[in-house]
Parts: C-alpha cells; sequence; structure tokens
C-alpha cells in the first residue's frame, strides 16, 4: 500500500500559499535514498553517484543531493550551466549526452567535467571542437541484441532491446575509440552502458556490471589503457504499482560487489572506481503531484477532472505509465468507484488514470498523484498554452520550501515577437 508522505491538512496549508497543481518534494525521503546508495557502494572507495539531471533539473534538488556527496549527470548546455551554477565542478560533473554540439563539448571539457562519447566518430569531432581531447574520458557501449534478465513463467524480469537503441558504440568501435583517444593524449578511461530503463531486479546492476567488468578486463589487455572507471549509468528502477516489490540497493550493492572481486580484482584492476547515474531510484518516490479535483462528468464512463494535466505530468500520457493515486483524507476509505481521471489538454491522452478504482470522489478533493519526483516536472511541457507548476519542497521540520514558482502568463509570453 503507497501512502502519501503529506497529511490532508498539511497539503491544504501549502494551498493557501501555493495554489494546486503542484510538484512537492520530500527532503527527507532523497536524503535517505542518497544514504543508501552512497552506503550500498561504500566497499569501493571511488564511488560516486551522478544524478541525472534530467530526471528532475532543480538547483534546490541538485544541491541537497550535493551536500550527500553527489555529482551531476548532464546531458545538454543548460544542464550543464545549472550544474555550474549549483556548484558544481570538475569531476563531480558527467557529461553523458549524444548527438552533441560542439559548444556542448566545449562548455563540459571548460568545466573540466568527465565526458563520455556515444560515438566513434565523436572523438575526432570532440578533437575538433576542442583542439585537444581530455586526459580522462569515458566511451558508451551498446552490446546491441536483446538484454533480458531472468525468465519465468511470468516472462521476463527485465527485458530491453540495446539492438534498437541509439546509444552507445559496438564492441569493435569500443577498441577503435581507445586507441584512437589514446593516441591523442587521453590518460584515463572510463566505460558506460545503459541497457535497460527501470528496471525492478536487484540483478540488473550486477548482470550489467560483469558485462562492463569483463569488458574492461579484454579492453585494457587490447588496448594498453588504463581503465579507471566504470559507469554503471541509470536503469534502477522503482515500483510505480503498489503490488510491486522495490529494488534493495544493499542487495544490488553486494552483488556489483560479488563481480568486482570475480572479474576485476584478479586481472589487477581492483582500483576501478564504480560510478552511478540514477535518476528515477533516487527521487521518483519522493515526489508528489498535488492536484484538485474541479470537475465530475458522467457520460458513457465516470470522469473526474483535475487541475493538473498531461503538461504537468507526461509518463502516463506519453507511454500509458501508471502512477498511483490517492484521495487525500480518504487515505482508509473502500476503493469502490471506477474512475477516469483526466487533465484539461484538448489530447484524449490526457488521463493520469483509466478504469480505477479509488474511493468517491468530490469537488474539491485533494489528490496525489504519486513517484512524480523523476521525469515528472522536468518532462512538462507548454502545449494548449498551460503553465509550467511551482516545485516545492517539504523539508524534514515540516515547512515547505519554493525551489521554483509557477510559470505566469508572462513567462509563457516572453519569447514571442508580436
Ligand atoms: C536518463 C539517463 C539516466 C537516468 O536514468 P534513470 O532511469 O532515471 O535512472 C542516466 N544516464 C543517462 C545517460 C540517461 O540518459
Amino acid at each position: 500500500m503507497k501512502r502519501p508522505f503529506l497529511t490532508l491538512e498539511q497539503a491544504e496549508q501549502i494551498c493557501q500559499r501555493y495554489p494546486t497543481p503542484f510538484h512537492l518534494y520530500d527532503e527527507q525521503g532523497i536524503r535517505g535514498a542518497a544514504r543508501a546508495l552512497n552506503a550500498a557502494f561504500a566497499w569501493n572507495p571511488g564511488f560516486r553517484e551522478y544524478f541525472a539531471v534530467k530526471a528532475t533539473p532543480t538547483p534546490g534538488i541538485l544541491k541537497l543531493l550535493k551536500e550527500e556527496g553527489c555529482g551531476v549527470d548532464c546531458s545538454s548546455l543548460t544542464e550543464l550551466m545549472m550544474a555550474q551554477r549549483c556548484g558544481f565542478s570538475g569531476q563531480e560533473i558527467m557529461f553523458s549526452s549524444n548527438e552533441t554540439p560542439a559548444e556542448e563539448f566545449r562548455l563540459a571539457d571548460q568545466l573540466g567535467a568527465i565526458i563520455n562519447l556515444d560515438d566513434l566518430t565523436h572523438v575526432d569531432y570532440l578533437h575538433q571542437a576542442l583542439g585537444h581531447v581530455p586526459e580522462t574520458i569515458c566511451c558508451r557501449y551498446n552490446p546491441g541484441g536483446v538484454f533480458s534478465l531472468g525468465e519465468s513463467k511470468e516472462g521476463f524480469q527485465v527485458m530491453d532491446n540495446p539492438g534498437q537503441a541509439k546509444y552507445g558504440m559496438t564492441r569493435e568501435q569500443l577498441g577503435q575509440a581507445f586507441t584512437r583517444l589514446k593516441a591523442l593524449g587521453a590518460k584515463r578511461f572510463g566505460l558506460h552502458a545503459f541497457l535497460a530503463s527501470n528496471t525492478l531486479s536487484n540483478d540488473y546492476y550486477p548482470a550489467l556490471a560483469r558485462i562492463l567488468f569483463e569488458l574492461a578486463v579484454d579492453l585494457s589487455r587490447q588496448t594498453g589503457c588504463q581503465i579507471t572507471f566504470i559507469n554503471l549509468s541509470g536503469g534502477v528502477g522503482v515500483p510505480y504499482r503498489p503490488d510491486q516489490p522495490a529494488n534493495d540497493i544493499a542487495v544490488i550493492g553486494e552483488g556489483v560487489r560479488r563481480a568486482y572481486e570475480e572479474i576485476l580484482v584478479p586481472a589487477g584492476m581492483g582500483e576501478v572506481a564504480i560510478c552511478a547515474e540514477l535518476g528515477r531510484f533516487l527521487l521518483a518516490p519522493y515526489g508528489h503531484l498535488v492536484t484538485r479535483a474541479i470537475h465530475e462528468k458522467h457520460i458513457y464512463k465516470e470522469y473526474i477532472g483535475v487541475d493538473a494535466s498531461a503538461a504537468n505530468l507526461m509518463r502516463p500520457a506519453i507511454y500509458g505509465a501508471y502512477h498511483h493515486i490517492t484521495v487525500l483524507g480518504k487515505e482508509d476509505a473502500p476503493c469502490d468507484h471506477q474512475y477516469d481521471v483526466v487533465g484539461s489538454l484538448c489530447e484524449n491522452s490526457d488521463k493520469f488514470a483509466i478504469d480505477r478504482m479509488l474511493p468517491k470522489i468530490d469537488r474539491g478533493d485533494l489528490l496525489v498523484l504519486h513517484d512524480t519526483g523523476a521525469h515528472g516536472f522536468s518532462m512538462g511541457y507548454n502545449y494548449n498554452g498551460k503553465l509550467r507548476s511551482a516545485e516545492l519542497l517539504l523539508r524534514a521540520d515540516g515547512s515547505v520550501k519554493l525551489m521554483r514558482r509557477a510559470e505566469t502568463p508572462e513567462d509563457y509570453f516572453a519569447t514571442l515577437v508580436w
């Protein structure tokens, strides 16, 4: 059963200052997740989490994660600029982008960030853009084919399609990229791969680690390059549905440690640092989209119209993603009404829930959409002239801090030429 991290009374109090809809984040939850992650990998002295900025590009969140020892993983110019303004520098910044413009490589290099190259052809592109290659550099691997884990009667625990993904280099290209980078002056190398998204399995990271560790041993023998870090990237998921079991990050860290001791240590590579670029795992459960029921409609189905829309949270509309809903103040009421909970966009996909069993909803009720802390606000957009909402932080002491104000019509009109 999913419980919101705020009560109806707290929510109504917040609404007096910040009207719905808004995104609210739980400081304690975020800090707890970051600490659990760091503890799970404490066996690796060089371990660092580079929070994937695209999941929640909000300075108030990034600074909090910085206090917990995290770096940032950026993938665009403005994400790099935000990281810089939040006080991240040098190797606290990973730059894992693709189809990257030259000016973005230049800013990443000026900041001293670790650049993660997505393709073999980017080696010379980077060299041309910078006039040199950085001494520390990373390359992204794509093994192709289908990646799956844990077959059972119910199907695979994890299944994704690297062979259809636009990212990364083939094994052969990695050898060429390392050799070329070394000839151009690179001294320390990293390997990166992202094979499956939102995995609910403690085996994903260890399986990925095994692939990358064996590859690292192989590549260092083939090219003579010194591999100093392995980046396991994102992909550790969260249970969006109440009946799904959560990952155990301590078990995941232990699984990676076993692979490390079996593969890297015997090969004389026991100094390699592990990196992660988790976004969803650190933030998703600790964000709520809070919205108010403003309409009900009875036609061929029962509809509840809320004041948030897919412009605030796009995942249900574009992926059919499930986000659990709690009606505040009715946490323990029986779920004996079936609703479509819908936003106001002129798009029939603007449905937060379809045929969802919920307590009876009255106009004016406050609804929490769960697990919106990552890839929630950040994927928002301005379709139908909808304005982006505020982002608020619920602190450990119960106070609320504004991290981003809601957009106004003036913001929306600011770029127009009349
Ligand atoms: C999106 C992304 C991440 C974060 O993924 P999560 O599923 O949020 O953990 C990490 N690294 C890269 C390169 C990404 O594109």
